[in-house]
Parts: structure tokens; sequence; C-alpha cells
């Protein structure tokens, strides 16, 4: 069985209709003779934004590939018994290949040295039940598969890899700083929050329902969080303003009397609870998840040389062409560093990585919340999810569990 994209998607949200899932006949599980491949069984997939925008053509594409729609011959490769040199494939370029992305595999075959029947490897697979990967220098073995496999397409994979280069290499964090994150309920998001708490920063999430607000300020220990969902001014939002009754008027608060006029006010009623905004003093650090007006709205609320980590821009995905931000002028009056990072550039920081996060899951001293969905068949609505927000943490689509 695979999912294929049926045809290219130029504007709007992926539809289940775009994507198919088909299933062809019996295959080999052997890597072809004189190959230097790999065949997977996978067992885990996971559904990442970026994967929309493979979904439209481009003519210049610098970031990922396209994928390549079609009809049913993605298998070919592995039904018939060929060199798996795509060259001696006919025509296969112009035919279809199922969707790929992040995924865990079990090894069934190899003839590549580095992985022997039976490893767990994690890296781009295909959304497939079986799949031969033919250059598999790009997976990586799982040397922790005490841990659950699954954490390979999060924590511990591509997306813990982002969250981790993003908040300690692009936003260059000083302890006490005070840090804004977007889709801060997300893969990504729940990560750099707790990284940031654990670096003595304070932080404030944003994500688009109560559940995940409680998710961000109980789960993940996120100082504040709030439905942006629910603002109808996200720059006024971000400014933690409270009403002072006795003067009449709106006074800005610094982060240490939040507490105490939290207590205070909450005596008198919610009226008073719902005027706290977040950022009286400005943000130092954004990390970027969605672009657009929360993007606008940051700016306006960013402090003298702050940082923001353009990690990505959801709410830009599903659009033809992409809204403009009417205050980039902000970047100079405030000197900001803005810095946009695509994390494949990254993959040479994950040994270290690796071995810091995996101490921290065994010590027990981060949190992780996967969104787990069952079956292949599952996958496409799984994905189309992400650009709704129906996914509560880590969106995986689980092929088998063995
Ligand atoms: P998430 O798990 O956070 O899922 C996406 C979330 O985005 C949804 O749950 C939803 O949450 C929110 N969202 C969807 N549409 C909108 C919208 N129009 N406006 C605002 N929020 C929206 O995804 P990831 O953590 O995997 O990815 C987060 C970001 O990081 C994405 O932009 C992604 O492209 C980027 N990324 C970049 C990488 C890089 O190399 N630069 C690598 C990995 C990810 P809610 O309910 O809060 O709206």
């Amino acid at each position: 069985k695979q999912v294929l994209l049926k045809h290219f998607i130029p504007e709007g949200a992926p539809k289940e209709t775009d994507m198919e899932l088909v299933t062809t006949g019996t295959i080999r599980l052997r890597v072809p003779e004189g190959s230097n491949a790999v065949l997977l069984k996978n067992l885990y997939l996971s559904c990442d934004p970026y994967m929309r925008p493979r979904m439209t053509k481009h003519e210049d594409s610098s970031y990922v590939d396209d994928f390549i729609p079609g009809a049913t011959y993605a298998l070919y490769s592995l039904c018939k018994e060929v060199k798996l040199d795509e060259a001696n494939i006919p025509d296969v370029k112009a035919k279809s290949k199922p969707i790929t992305g992040f995924g865990v595999g079990k090894v069934v075959d190899s003839s590549y040295p580095d992985f022997r029947t039976g490893d767990y490897v994690w890296g781009q697979i295909g959304w497939e039940e079986y799949s031969l990967i033919t250059k598999p220098q790009g997976l990586f073995k799982i040397h922790h598969p005490e841990i659950p496999l699954s954490y390979y397409i999060g924590i511990l994979g591509m997306v813990g890899l982002t969250a981790y280069v993003g908040f300690y290499d692009i936003c260059s964090p000083k302890k006490g700083e005070r840090v804004f994150v977007s889709a801060a309920a997300g893969a990504v998001g729940q990560i750099v929050g707790q990284f940031a708490k654990q670096f003595g920063c304070y932080v404030v999430g944003s994500a688009g329902s109560e559940e995940k607000v409680n998710l961000l300020k109980t789960k993940f220990g996120f100082d504040e969080a709030f439905n942006y969902k629910k603002e109808p001014d996200l720059t006024k939002a971000l400014k933690r303003v409270v009403f002072d009754p006795t003067n009449g008027c709106f006074i800005a608060l610094s982060a240490n009397e939040i507490r105490f006029t939290t207590s205070l006010f909450s005596m008198q009623g919610n009226l008073w609870f719902k005027l706290t905004r977040y950022f009286p003093e400005g943000i130092d650090i954004y990390f970027e998840n969605v672009g657009g007006s929360m993007l606008e709205a940051v700016l306006q609320n960013m402090r003298i040389k702050g940082r923001i980590a353009a990690c990505g821009m959801i709410s830009q995905y599903n659009l033809e062409k992409p809204e403009g931000v009417h205050n980039l002028f902000l970047i100079v009056s405030k000197r900001i560093r803005l810095e946009g990072f695509v994390i494949f550039d990254h993959f040479g920081s994950y040994p270290e990585f690796e071995e810091k996060v995996v101490q921290l899951i065994k010590e027990e001293k981060i949190k992780y919340l996967e969104d787990i969905v069952e079956g292949l068949e599952n996958a496409p609505a799984a994905l189309i999810g992400l650009f709704e927000g129906r996914n509560v943490g880590k969106q995986v689509v689980v092929v088998s569990r063995e």
C-alpha cells in the first residue's frame, strides 16, 4: 500500500481527494543484487507542514523538492528485479512516487554495510508499507530502541533538532530574556518552550484552542499562554497591561509584578484577569512558526536588538501568493536580527543534540506529547489536520508497530 499525491495543488488547503491510497501486487522482500540499497518495513510516518509546499509545482525550489504526482507506478522498483538506478527504469521520473517524508522503519534486508536486518532507522522514507531506499546514506541508525521509536520522527528527530538549533543557535538566548513561541503546542513549539524555560527565560506561547493553552501552562511549563483565535487585536494581546481601577487607566507591568497583580485582581472578578497581557517590556526572542498577522504583531512588540528565528510560516502555506508584512521597517529601527533557517543544513549537530535530549528524556526532564493516528489509510487526513490545528502535539501516523 502506498499514498500518492494525485495532482499538484496550486492553492488552498489540501483535501483527502488530492491523495489516494493504492495497493499493488506482491513484492520481493529483498534488495536487488548488486545494489547498495536498504529495504525497510515502515513503522511510523511523520506529518509535517513543509509537506504542503511540496504539493505545489515550483519552477525553482531551493527548499525541498516537489512531490511527483500521478498514476500508480511507484511500486515498480520494488516489483521488478532491476538494478535500482532510476535511469534504468523507463519513464519513472514522469510517473509518480509515493509521498515521502520523515519516518521510522525496520531493516528487512540490506546490502548497505552500515545497516543490518533488524536495525531500526529514521530518515526520509515513502508513505508506503515498505520502502526501498537506494541512497541509504541519508538514514540514521536508531541507537536507543528502548525509547519509543516514534520519538525519532519527533523530539529525537528532525523536529527536535529544529527546536534545538533554532533556539540555542539562531535565537542566541540570554538568561532572563522574554521569549514568545507561536504554534506553541505543536511538535516544534512544545520543545522550544521547554528549552527556553530550562535556559532561564520567561516564555509565553500562543495556540489555537483552550485545550492547547492549558497544556502549555500545565504540562509544558510555559509562564503564560493564550488562544490567538480569541484575540481581536494581536498587537495589543502581546503587551501585558492591566486596568488600574484607582486611576481609571491601563498600566504596563513588568514580568515580576505579574503574579501579585493576577491574584489581586482575581479577587475582584474575572474582568481584570482578562485584561492582563504578556510582554509589557517587549519581546527579546520570537520563535516564528506561523507568519502573517502574528509576525506583524510581534514586530510591533519586539525590543531593540531582539532576535527572530524564522522557522516556518504555516499560515502562508496554502496561499498562492504569500501575504505582505507591512511593518518590516521595524527590523531596521529596532535593530532586530531576523534569521531564517532550514534544518537540513544542520544535521551535523545531530549527535550532540541526540546525546543531550536522550538524557533529558531518560531523566524525565522534558515532556513530549504525540497525537497518534493508526493506519496508512488515515495519513492524508492527519496531514490535512495540521492546517486546521487538529493535531494536539506531534502528528504521528502508525503504519505498523512491529
Ligand atoms: P505543528 O505540530 O505545530 O502543527 C501545525 C500547527 O500550526 C497546527 O496544529 C496549528 O496549531 C498551527 N496552524 C495551522 N494553521 C495556522 C494558521 N493559519 N495560523 C496560525 N497557526 C496555524 O507543526 P510543526 O511543529 O511540525 O511545525 C511548526 C512550524 O515549524 C511550521 O511552520 C513548519 O513549517 C516549521 N518547521 C520548520 C523547519 C525548518 O527547517 N525551518 C523544520 C520543521 C518545522 P494551532 O491550533 O495553534 O493553530
